[in-house]
Protein backbone atom coordinates (compact mmCIF):
# COMPACT_ATOMS: atom_id res chain seq x y z
CA UNK A 1 0.00 0.00 0.00
CA UNK A 2 2.72 2.52 0.96
CA UNK A 3 5.29 1.34 -2.18
CA UNK A 4 1.86 2.11 -4.52
CA UNK A 5 1.49 5.22 -2.94
CA UNK A 6 4.94 6.23 -3.47
CA UNK A 7 5.48 5.61 -7.32
CA UNK A 8 1.84 6.99 -7.29
CA UNK A 9 3.78 10.21 -6.43
CA UNK A 10 6.20 10.05 -8.18
CA UNK A 11 4.35 8.90 -11.54
CA UNK A 12 2.32 12.63 -10.88
CA UNK A 13 5.82 14.36 -11.17
CA UNK A 14 6.81 12.68 -13.93
CA UNK A 15 3.38 13.47 -15.56
CA UNK A 16 3.68 17.28 -14.41
CA UNK A 17 7.53 17.60 -15.35
CA UNK A 18 6.38 16.67 -18.98
CA UNK A 19 3.46 18.69 -18.95
CA UNK A 20 5.78 21.52 -17.71
CA UNK A 21 8.04 21.12 -20.17
CA UNK A 22 5.59 20.53 -23.77
CA UNK A 23 4.15 24.26 -22.28
CA UNK A 24 7.15 25.90 -21.85
CA UNK A 25 10.13 25.06 -23.62
CA UNK A 26 11.01 26.22 -26.85
CA UNK A 27 12.12 23.17 -28.60
CA UNK A 28 8.32 22.03 -27.77
CA UNK A 29 6.51 24.73 -30.05
CA UNK A 30 4.70 23.34 -32.95
CA UNK A 31 3.87 26.81 -34.62
CA UNK A 32 4.88 26.79 -37.79
CA UNK A 33 3.27 30.15 -39.13
CA UNK A 34 2.17 29.48 -42.93
CA UNK A 35 1.15 26.26 -43.01
CA UNK A 36 -1.57 24.67 -40.93
CA UNK A 37 -2.78 21.69 -40.79
CA UNK A 38 -3.92 21.59 -36.82
CA UNK A 39 -0.72 23.44 -35.56
CA UNK A 40 -0.74 26.45 -33.46
CA UNK A 41 0.54 30.12 -34.01
CA UNK A 42 1.92 32.17 -31.73
CA UNK A 43 1.06 35.96 -31.56
CA UNK A 44 2.87 38.32 -29.18
CA UNK A 45 0.15 41.24 -27.68
CA UNK A 46 -0.28 43.18 -24.65
CA UNK A 47 -1.98 41.79 -21.95
CA UNK A 48 -2.80 45.32 -20.02
CA UNK A 49 -4.13 48.15 -22.92
CA UNK A 50 -7.06 48.35 -22.58
CA UNK A 51 -8.61 48.62 -26.36
CA UNK A 52 -6.17 47.35 -28.04
CA UNK A 53 -4.30 44.36 -26.41
CA UNK A 54 -6.17 42.82 -23.29
CA UNK A 55 -6.24 39.90 -21.13
CA UNK A 56 -9.50 39.36 -19.75
CA UNK A 57 -11.80 36.69 -17.64
CA UNK A 58 -13.92 36.35 -20.99
CA UNK A 59 -10.37 35.82 -23.23
CA UNK A 60 -8.62 38.29 -25.07
CA UNK A 61 -9.81 41.62 -26.70
CA UNK A 62 -8.43 44.66 -28.38
CA UNK A 63 -8.00 46.08 -31.85
CA UNK A 64 -4.55 44.27 -32.14
CA UNK A 65 -5.81 41.21 -30.71
CA UNK A 66 -8.23 41.59 -33.87
CA UNK A 67 -5.86 42.48 -36.48
CA UNK A 68 -3.62 39.68 -34.98
CA UNK A 69 -6.66 37.03 -35.67
CA UNK A 70 -7.65 38.44 -39.00
CA UNK A 71 -3.88 38.03 -40.20
CA UNK A 72 -3.41 34.51 -38.58
CA UNK A 73 -6.88 33.34 -40.51
CA UNK A 74 -5.19 34.36 -43.67
CA UNK A 75 -2.41 32.67 -42.86
CA UNK A 76 -4.43 29.29 -42.27
CA UNK A 77 -5.06 29.53 -38.59
CA UNK A 78 -8.33 29.45 -36.82
CA UNK A 79 -9.03 31.97 -33.69
CA UNK A 80 -8.85 28.74 -31.49
CA UNK A 81 -5.05 27.46 -33.01
CA UNK A 82 -4.07 30.62 -31.84
CA UNK A 83 -1.53 30.65 -28.84
CA UNK A 84 -1.60 34.78 -27.02
CA UNK A 85 1.92 35.44 -25.41
CA UNK A 86 2.17 38.97 -23.55
CA UNK A 87 4.69 40.83 -25.70
CA UNK A 88 6.15 43.61 -22.77
CA UNK A 89 7.56 46.63 -25.11
CA UNK A 90 11.24 45.96 -23.74
CA UNK A 91 10.83 42.41 -24.77
CA UNK A 92 9.30 42.59 -28.25
CA UNK A 93 12.90 42.39 -30.72
CA UNK A 94 13.89 39.33 -28.33
CA UNK A 95 10.69 37.18 -28.29
CA UNK A 96 10.84 37.61 -32.18
CA UNK A 97 14.54 36.82 -32.46
CA UNK A 98 14.38 33.92 -30.04
CA UNK A 99 11.59 32.39 -32.32
CA UNK A 100 9.25 32.51 -28.94
CA UNK A 101 6.13 34.18 -30.88
CA UNK A 102 5.47 34.13 -34.82
CA UNK A 103 4.45 37.55 -35.07
CA UNK A 104 3.87 40.27 -32.57
CA UNK A 105 0.62 42.68 -32.95
CA UNK A 106 1.65 44.87 -29.71
CA UNK A 107 1.08 48.91 -30.38
CA UNK A 108 4.53 48.05 -31.27
CA UNK A 109 5.83 51.33 -33.86
CA UNK A 110 7.94 50.34 -36.53
CA UNK A 111 11.40 52.61 -36.28
CA UNK A 112 14.52 52.24 -38.34
CA UNK A 113 16.22 51.70 -34.78
CA UNK A 114 13.90 48.46 -34.79
CA UNK A 115 14.38 47.42 -37.93
CA UNK A 116 17.79 46.56 -37.21
CA UNK A 117 17.31 43.43 -35.64
CA UNK A 118 13.24 42.85 -36.89
CA UNK A 119 11.12 43.53 -39.78
CA UNK A 120 7.93 44.87 -39.99
CA UNK A 121 4.54 44.58 -41.73
CA UNK A 122 2.34 47.48 -41.92
CA UNK A 123 1.22 50.07 -41.12
CA UNK A 124 -2.17 49.17 -39.94
CA UNK A 125 -2.70 52.43 -37.79
CA UNK A 126 -1.33 55.75 -37.06
CA UNK A 127 -1.27 56.87 -33.30
CA UNK A 128 0.47 59.90 -31.46
CA UNK A 129 2.64 60.35 -28.32
CA UNK A 130 0.66 62.34 -25.74
CA UNK A 131 0.01 62.22 -21.84
CA UNK A 132 -2.45 61.33 -19.55
CA UNK A 133 -2.77 63.79 -16.41
CA UNK A 134 -5.35 63.81 -13.16
CA UNK A 135 -8.62 65.61 -13.86
CA UNK A 136 -7.93 67.89 -11.69
CA UNK A 137 -4.43 69.02 -13.02
CA UNK A 138 -4.50 72.17 -15.03
CA UNK A 139 -0.59 72.64 -14.71
CA UNK A 140 0.70 70.40 -18.18
CA UNK A 141 -0.19 72.90 -21.00
CA UNK A 142 2.04 71.91 -23.82
CA UNK A 143 4.56 69.23 -23.98
CA UNK A 144 7.62 71.81 -22.37
CA UNK A 145 5.51 71.89 -19.01
CA UNK A 146 6.28 68.48 -18.84
CA UNK A 147 9.86 69.63 -18.14
CA UNK A 148 9.29 70.16 -14.71
CA UNK A 149 7.04 67.08 -14.02
CA UNK A 150 7.32 63.73 -12.67
CA UNK A 151 6.65 61.65 -15.49
CA UNK A 152 5.76 57.66 -16.08
CA UNK A 153 6.79 55.96 -19.36
CA UNK A 154 7.93 52.19 -19.86
CA UNK A 155 10.95 50.78 -20.72
CA UNK A 156 11.89 49.96 -23.91
CA UNK A 157 8.94 52.20 -25.58
CA UNK A 158 9.50 54.87 -28.12
CA UNK A 159 7.82 56.94 -25.59
CA UNK A 160 10.43 56.80 -22.60
CA UNK A 161 13.15 57.39 -25.70
CA UNK A 162 11.12 60.41 -27.16
CA UNK A 163 11.13 62.18 -24.03
CA UNK A 164 14.93 61.69 -22.90
CA UNK A 165 15.77 62.45 -26.62
CA UNK A 166 13.48 65.55 -27.76
CA UNK A 167 10.03 66.05 -25.60
CA UNK A 168 11.34 67.20 -22.25
CA UNK A 169 15.41 65.55 -21.65
CA UNK A 170 14.53 67.88 -18.15
CA UNK A 171 11.71 65.46 -16.40
CA UNK A 172 12.12 63.39 -14.22
CA UNK A 173 11.73 60.14 -16.12
CA UNK A 174 10.61 57.00 -14.53
CA UNK A 175 10.38 53.87 -16.37
CA UNK A 176 7.96 50.93 -15.47
CA UNK A 177 7.69 47.51 -17.00
CA UNK A 178 4.15 48.09 -18.06
CA UNK A 179 1.76 51.30 -19.00
CA UNK A 180 -0.91 50.09 -16.29
CA UNK A 181 1.79 50.15 -13.46
CA UNK A 182 2.42 54.00 -14.56
CA UNK A 183 -1.38 54.79 -13.84
CA UNK A 184 -1.25 53.29 -10.51
CA UNK A 185 1.07 55.75 -9.63
CA UNK A 186 -0.32 58.44 -11.76
CA UNK A 187 -3.77 57.71 -9.55
CA UNK A 188 -1.60 58.17 -6.16
CA UNK A 189 0.21 61.13 -7.19
CA UNK A 190 3.54 59.38 -7.04
CA UNK A 191 4.12 60.29 -10.51
CA UNK A 192 2.26 63.66 -12.77
CA UNK A 193 1.90 62.22 -15.63
CA UNK A 194 2.19 59.65 -17.89
CA UNK A 195 3.10 59.32 -21.63
CA UNK A 196 2.24 57.07 -24.36
CA UNK A 197 0.36 56.88 -27.42
CA UNK A 198 -2.69 58.07 -27.36
CA UNK A 199 -4.76 54.93 -28.69
CA UNK A 200 -3.36 53.39 -25.20
CA UNK A 201 -3.89 56.35 -22.95
CA UNK A 202 -7.86 56.83 -23.94
CA UNK A 203 -8.49 52.82 -23.75
CA UNK A 204 -7.17 53.75 -19.77
CA UNK A 205 -9.09 56.97 -19.15
CA UNK A 206 -12.25 55.29 -20.26
CA UNK A 207 -12.03 52.47 -18.22
CA UNK A 208 -14.97 51.84 -15.76
CA UNK A 209 -13.08 52.24 -12.16
CA UNK A 210 -11.16 55.60 -14.03
CA UNK A 211 -13.64 57.15 -14.97
CA UNK A 212 -13.14 61.27 -14.34
CA UNK A 213 -10.06 60.74 -12.87
CA UNK A 214 -7.57 61.60 -15.88
CA UNK A 215 -7.58 63.02 -18.91
CA UNK A 216 -5.36 63.24 -22.40
CA UNK A 217 -3.61 66.11 -22.95
CA UNK A 218 -4.19 66.45 -26.75
CA UNK A 219 -0.47 67.09 -27.44
CA UNK A 220 -0.07 64.71 -30.81
CA UNK A 221 3.35 64.99 -30.08
CA UNK A 222 4.97 62.53 -32.46
CA UNK A 223 3.64 59.69 -35.03
CA UNK A 224 3.72 56.04 -33.81
CA UNK A 225 3.17 53.86 -37.14
CA UNK A 226 2.00 50.59 -35.48
CA UNK A 227 3.77 47.59 -37.33
CA UNK A 228 3.59 43.79 -37.26
CA UNK A 229 6.91 42.82 -36.08
CA UNK A 230 8.28 39.77 -37.84
CA UNK A 231 11.69 37.69 -37.15
CA UNK A 232 14.12 39.81 -39.80
CA UNK A 233 13.78 38.00 -43.11
CA UNK A 234 10.86 36.38 -42.41
CA UNK A 235 8.35 35.32 -45.73
CA UNK A 236 5.69 36.62 -43.69
CA UNK A 237 6.33 39.99 -43.77
CA UNK A 238 5.03 39.80 -47.27
CA UNK A 239 2.10 37.68 -46.22
CA UNK A 240 0.80 39.98 -43.56
CA UNK A 241 0.84 42.81 -45.55
CA UNK A 242 -1.45 41.13 -47.89
CA UNK A 243 -3.51 40.23 -45.01
CA UNK A 244 -3.70 43.99 -43.75
CA UNK A 245 -4.52 44.77 -47.38
CA UNK A 246 -7.26 42.80 -47.79
CA UNK A 247 -8.64 43.53 -44.01
CA UNK A 248 -8.78 47.48 -45.13
CA UNK A 249 -10.51 46.40 -48.26
CA UNK A 250 -13.18 44.31 -46.83
CA UNK A 251 -13.86 46.71 -44.67
CA UNK A 252 -12.90 44.37 -41.13
CA UNK A 253 -10.42 47.33 -40.39
CA UNK A 254 -13.15 49.89 -39.77
CA UNK A 255 -15.15 47.32 -37.70
CA UNK A 256 -12.32 46.29 -35.61
CA UNK A 257 -11.22 50.37 -35.09
CA UNK A 258 -15.50 51.17 -33.92
CA UNK A 259 -15.87 48.27 -31.92
CA UNK A 260 -12.09 48.63 -29.42
CA UNK A 261 -11.20 52.30 -30.03
CA UNK A 262 -14.92 53.42 -30.34
CA UNK A 263 -15.94 53.29 -26.65
CA UNK A 264 -13.02 54.96 -25.86
CA UNK A 265 -14.05 57.81 -27.98
CA UNK A 266 -10.49 57.64 -29.77
CA UNK A 267 -10.23 60.21 -32.57
CA UNK A 268 -8.30 57.58 -34.71
CA UNK A 269 -6.71 58.51 -38.29
CA UNK A 270 -7.79 57.12 -41.35
CA UNK A 271 -6.41 53.57 -42.33
CA UNK A 272 -2.54 53.82 -43.65
CA UNK A 273 -1.16 52.52 -47.06
CA UNK A 274 1.32 49.55 -46.48
CA UNK A 275 4.73 50.75 -46.46
CA UNK A 276 3.65 54.84 -45.80
CA UNK A 277 5.67 55.16 -42.57
CA UNK A 278 4.71 58.77 -41.53
CA UNK A 279 8.40 60.41 -39.72
N1 LIG B 1 4.10 52.56 -29.80
C1 LIG B 1 5.16 52.82 -28.87
C2 LIG B 1 6.26 51.77 -28.94
O1 LIG B 1 6.22 50.91 -29.73
C3 LIG B 1 4.67 52.97 -27.45
C4 LIG B 1 3.71 51.92 -27.01
C5 LIG B 1 4.38 50.64 -26.54
O2 LIG B 1 5.33 50.71 -25.74
O3 LIG B 1 3.90 49.58 -26.92
O4 LIG B 1 7.20 51.83 -28.19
Amino acid sequence: MKLRKVSAAAAAVVALSITATACGGDNDKDSDAGSSGGKKITIGIKFDQPGLGQKTPQGYAGFDVDVATYVAKKLGYSADQIQWKEAKSADRETLLQRGDVDFIAATYSITPEREKSVDFAGPYLLAHQDVLVRADDNSIKSPADLNSKKLCSVTGSTSAQNVKEKLAPKAQLQQYPTYSACLTGLQSGAIDALTTDDSILAGYASQAQYKGKFKLGGFKMTNENYGIGVKKGSDLKAKINKALEDMVADKSWDTAVEKNLGPAEYKNEPAPKIGDVKS
